[in-house]
């Protein structure tokens, strides 16, 4: 993959009125990379998107295309394409039809846009239902079409607007993987908008999470999930346990109950952030936090354990294997042990 930006967002501002949409964000996208904009709803991310493909027109900023200012171009001048959440099929044209559309608008020869359709349809797993009209295809099979439609006129951006938001849970995680199967053997940068945190890290090369307009951070799944920039992040990437409580002069992290000593910590109230799957759990007494079970949720692989403690106002979520908690009930006490190189501390 090259790491060239093949797309640079430069101090963009986007204002209705007096509501500021998008707050300056500037952002690098390289080329063939799968990149989500996650945040949620009302963060901005659609009137980004809109502004890359030119529905809408920056307050403030440049947008550049391979180093070029695109800020001045139509819509339908610039070589990116914006796949719409609605689909838009045309309904009274077969798959086909609706493949070869833009490219019969683009004056392309009868034998070209049959062998660009032909190769997007095998791509795309459509080549069964090419003579078919819209409304005899699936949910999934339509959204397919749709990015098929996309694709077909081979832009140097695909951008995708919650893409997936119509499908049901089990047909979204397959196409997750099949987009993302598709981004990668059709060799075009995709930027996705998700409000769906898991969509996002199932998907993305590297993610940007907005909010209130602003950019919070930028960085590879891995990253964001394992280092948040901040606690609105580390809150809505997956689930996290906050605990409050105060660094003193000797560096260590004290709640009620809980001392830890955390590298880099200044003396001053601080929150604690542990994620479920980085709490240890253990029967009363062995390790250093004491809790009451309030709760258990299986989930099939593994049960998460909601534990009261002296330290943290709301219980804390510990996921454990669901083989091996089947001797834990609600109402037994247990103790916690923390780690503290698996935590973050937000000051
Ligand atoms: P969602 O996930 O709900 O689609 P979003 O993150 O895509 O949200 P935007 O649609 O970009 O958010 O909207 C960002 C903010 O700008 C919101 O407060 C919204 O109400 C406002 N906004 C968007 N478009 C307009 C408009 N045409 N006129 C006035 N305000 C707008």
């Amino acid at each position: 993959m090259s790491s060239s930006p093949i797309l640079r967002i430069e101090s963009v501002a986007k204002t209705f009125g007096p509501i500021t949409a998008v707050d300056s964000i500037s952002l690098d996208i390289r080329e063939n990379e799968f990149f989500a904009l996650l945040g949620p709803s009302g963060c901005g991310k659609t009137t980004l998107l809109r502004m890359l493909a030119g529905f809408e027109t920056p307050s403030a900023g440049r947008i550049l295309l391979d180093g070029k200012d695109i800020s001045p171009l139509p819509p339908e001048k610039r070589p990116l394409n914006l796949m719409f959440q609605s689909y838009a099929l045309f309904p009274h044209m077969t798959v086909r039809q609706n493949l070869s559309y833009g490219l019969e608008m683009e004056r392309l020869d009868k034998a070209e846009i049959r062998r660009r359709v032909d190769e997007t349809l095998a791509m795309t797993d459509l080549t069964q239902f090419s003579e078919r009209k819209p409304e005899q295809l699936s949910g999934g099979q339509k959204q397919r079409v749709a990015l098929a439609r996309a694709l077909v006129k081979r832009p140097k951006v695909l951008l995708l607007d919650e893409p997936l938001g119509a499908l049901d849970k089990k047909l979204r995680e397959k196409m997750q993987l099949e987009l993302k199967r598709m981004q990668h053997e059709a060799g075009i940068t995709f930027i996705i908008v998700t409000h769906d945190q898991e969509e996002a890290l199932v998907m993305a090369d590297r993610m940007a999470i907005l909010r209130d307009g602003r950019l919070l951070q930028v960085g590879a799944p891995e990253e964001v999930y394992e280092r948040p920039a901040d606690r609105f992040v580390a809150n809505f990437i997956g689930v996290m346990n906050f605990i409050d409580g105060k660094v003193g002069t000797d560096g260590l992290f004290e709640a009620d109950g809980l001392r830890l000593a955390m590298a880099d910590a200044g003396p001053g109230a601080a929150t604690l952030a542990v994620r479920p799957e980085n709490i240890a759990v253990a029967a009363s007494g062995s390790l250093p936090v004491a809790g009451v079970i309030a709760e258990i949720a299986y989930h099939g692989l593994d049960r998460v354990l909601h534990v009261k403690t002296a330290a943290a106002e709301t219980p804390l979520q510990v996921r454990v294997p669901a083989s091996g908690a089947g001797a834990w009930r609600i109402g037994d006490t247990l103790s916690l042990g923390i780690d503290p190189v698996k935590c973050r501390l937000f000051q």
